[in-house]
């Protein structure tokens, strides 16, 4: 649902998309970091198959964070997790789609990641009010007053 929404905000079509969604208990080989509710990696770097050799084709890797939304969840008994899934993997998708297009650069410095932060929540917002998902309201309030980023981002090694 978080595909579509965004998809079709931003004119893409399914095979834009270059991602992977987990649950970060599920992999073994990142580490999780504390405070946020997901991380999104740029996991390869690929050459397309296009005659453009020098076009390049990210692939990113969304994480989510099971033992903070699951913190979240606990501490804020009124939130639903489809809602606020929901409104994380759309906030996540906006980011790679910004990536994507080169309208962000992964390496920003800290100042431009936090003004890149508060134009993905607003858009995030605008996308997902209009939704007919029960709880999404109570999201949208959880979100107005959240003060860290709601996420990390890491670039390969
Ligand atoms: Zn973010």
């Amino acid at each position: 649902m978080a595909e579509e929404v965004v998809s079709d905000t931003f004119k893409l079509s399914s095979t834009q998309w270059r991602y992977d969604i987990r649950t970060i208990d599920s992999m073994n080989d990142v580490e999780p970091d504390h405070g946020p509710l997901a991380q999104v990696i740029l996991s390869a770097r690929q050459r397309s198959d296009s005659c453009l050799r020098s076009q390049r084709v990210d692939v990113y890797l969304i994480c989510l964070q099971d033992h903070a939304i699951l913190d979240a969840l606990e501490s804020h008994p009124q939130l639903d997790l489809f809602p606020l899934i929901l409104y994380v993997v759309v906030h996540e998708l906006i980011h790679i789609e910004r990536f994507s297009r080169f309208k962000q650069n992964f390496q920003a410095s800290l100042e431009e990641t936090h003004s890149e932060e508060a134009r993905v929540h607003r858009l995030t917002r605008q996308i997902v009010e209009s939704l007919p998902v029960p709880g999404i309201d109570v999201v949208l309030r959880f979100f107005s007053r959240w003060q860290g980023p709601i996420d990390t981002l890491h670039a390969p090694d």
